[in-house]
């Protein structure tokens, strides 16, 4: 979400920073396109139906990609659950009953604004249009004072928009002011701008085809939670505060898909709805704001590269009381990753209303009633993906060498060891095959015995792999192996007994 007012931020991306290793230096990730092409080479990730000619906004997570995915997920569920008595889990389907959709206010009010350029046909998202426009008048006015200003006053414009005519009216009076022209035909030929839904709606059951039996593939995983509510509050002796936490897809059809796996179709959101007392709503949003930030830098996310960024009062969603984006700084720039809410009880009230169930809780202690007030923890599983490899992302020269390395942490890393045999005889062969027996027992491994030993170290680089293991000669006498560490290319010579205990000790957040 656009924001501003920003809490704390970081500077740019180091171009070139010199490294504590002599002969070494090296540059943080430049461009989407570095990431987009490592994904593919390495298979972290793919164009969903690639040979198909692809589907767009859609994507598929290969080998190496679904294990980072699941570590993240499994790192996000177990701070969540398992560090916090209070919470649990569900996981609710993706089709939900269609009053669901009406009560939540996303039937009527799920919109994007958007508008066509008539000449090419192609579709835009209106606010876009107009934020990348101001992003070109920024960057064309530095140092003159009056097209800052003008800047500015779009920006302005822009911010306040819908609160003149209507949200499409004001927008489409910024575009025709501004003459914005469309990015890819170059013609300024526009249609009025309209509101689109981003639901995708289909037909449930056999027979059924009329809008009646529309029935939408969720576009959040939260409402799953609300409508379970009752049931979790009844079977699992929680007392408010309480969370419950979810990780499941979720589907938009979003105008402006573009940007990775930044913006998809079909995505995976990783939710947490804390319900609590109303009046001590505030002090729980503060609360869960802080501990995401402090869970986003405990995955190995540089804090430069983090900030918080609220919601201006006037541009609040219709059922929040306070709202922020937890932004990190992509290629494409700083953009949410994470947005933390506080819902108030609008979500209970209205299935209440709706369902016309009583969603109320009973507090013993207090002995009295009340709708709770939920603190909302939303973020992409995707987009965290995208953070966690645009942070690790580096190219460096070693002693005129080039090398492209992923420095994830060690718990999210796809692979945790590499396993290598000097050269391909039986004798370290088999030693190489025992250890590698030894540690897939607890670890994810990679053997692997192809090629110069350089060249090795460099696949594992590349995948994120922190340590990597090779068996020589000199091991077979006295049970050592080289144990050698992907960021510092540090080299140690340990014995085969010490090997599990020395990764499992590098193993924790
Ligand atoms: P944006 O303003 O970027 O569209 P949003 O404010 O609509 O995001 P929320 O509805 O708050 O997003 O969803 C919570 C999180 O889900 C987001 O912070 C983001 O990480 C993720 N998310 C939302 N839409 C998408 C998408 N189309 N593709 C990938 N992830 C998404």
């Amino acid at each position: 979400m656009r924001c501003v007012n920003l809490l704390s931020f970081g500077d740019i991306f180091p171009q070139k920073t010199k490294s504590f290793i002599s002969g070494m230096s090296h540059k943080n990730v430049q461009s989407l396109d570095q990431i987009v092409s490592l994904c593919k080479a390495r298979g972290f990730i793919f164009q969903s139906s690639d040979i198909y000619g692809g589907l767009s906004a859609v994507y598929d997570y290969g080998p190496l990609g679904v294990e980072l995915k699941r570590n993240i997920m499994n790192a996000w569920w177990r701070a969540m659950t398992q560090e916090h008595s209070n919470i649990v889990g569900v996981d609710a389907a993706i089709f939900m009953h269609p009053r669901v959709w009406e009560a939540s206010g996303h039937v009527e009010g799920f919109n994007d604004p958007m508008i066509d350029d008539k000449q090419s046909k192609k579709r835009y998202r209106a606010d876009m249009l107009i934020e990348q426009h101001i992003l070109k008048l920024q960057e064309k006015g530095k140092g003159d004072p009056a097209k800052e200003a003008h800047a500015a006053e779009v920006q302005r414009l822009l911010d306040t928009a819908g609160t003149r005519k209507g949200m499409c009216e004001d927008l489409y009076e910024i575009i025709m002011e501004e003459e914005i022209h469309a990015p890819e035909s170059g013609a300024f030929d526009w249609t009025e701008v309209r509101q689109f839904n981003l639901m995708f709606k289909t037909h449930y059951g056999a027979t059924s085809q009329s809008d009646e039996d529309a029935i939408y593939l969720r576009p959040e995983t939260a409402q799953g939670i609300f409508v379970n509510y009752k049931n979790v509050l009844d079977s699992a002796r929680v007392q408010v505060p309480f969370g419950i936490a979810q990780i499941g897809k979720a589907f938009r059809n979003e105008v402006v898909a573009r940007q990775f796996v930044f913006r998809m179709r079909e995505f995976e959101q990783m939710e947490m709805q804390y319900f609590v007392e109303p009046g001590s709503d505030e002090a729980h949003y503060e609360q869960w704001l802080e501990k995401r930030m402090a869970w986003h830098r405990s995955i190995g996310i540089r804090e430069e590269h983090l900030r918080v960024a609220p919601h201006p009062e006037d541009k609040l969603a219709h059922y929040a009381r306070a709202a922020a984006d937890i932004q990190y700084k992509f290629p494409i720039g700083w953009q949410e990753v994470e947005g933390v809410h506080n819902r108030t009880d609008f979500d209970l009230s209205r299935h209440q209303e709706y369902s016309g169930k009583k969603l109320e809780y009973f507090d013993q202690k207090a002995q009295k009633r009340y709708v709770p007030y939920v603190i909302e923890t939303s973020v992409g599983l995707d987009r965290t993906t995208l953070m966690v490899l645009s942070d690790a992302y580096r190219e460096e020269d070693v002693d005129g060498e080039q090398r492209t390395v992923l420095n994830i942490h060690p718990m999210l890393a796809p692979m945790k060891v590499g396993i290598f045999p000097l050269v391909k005889k039986p004798e370290l062969q088999e030693l190489a095959q025992k250890i590698e027996t030894d540690l897939r027992r607890s670890h994810r491994v990679m053997y692997d015995e192809a090629g110069s030993i350089g060249k090795r170290y460099r696949r594992q680089d590349e995948a994120g792999t922190p340590f990597c293991i090779t068996v020589d000669f000199d091991g077979l006498d006295d049970q050592t192996v080289t144990i050698r560490y992907r960021d510092d290319m540090r080299q140690e010579r340990v014995s085969v007994d010490q090997i599990a205990g020395l990764i499992d000790s590098k193993m924790s957040f």
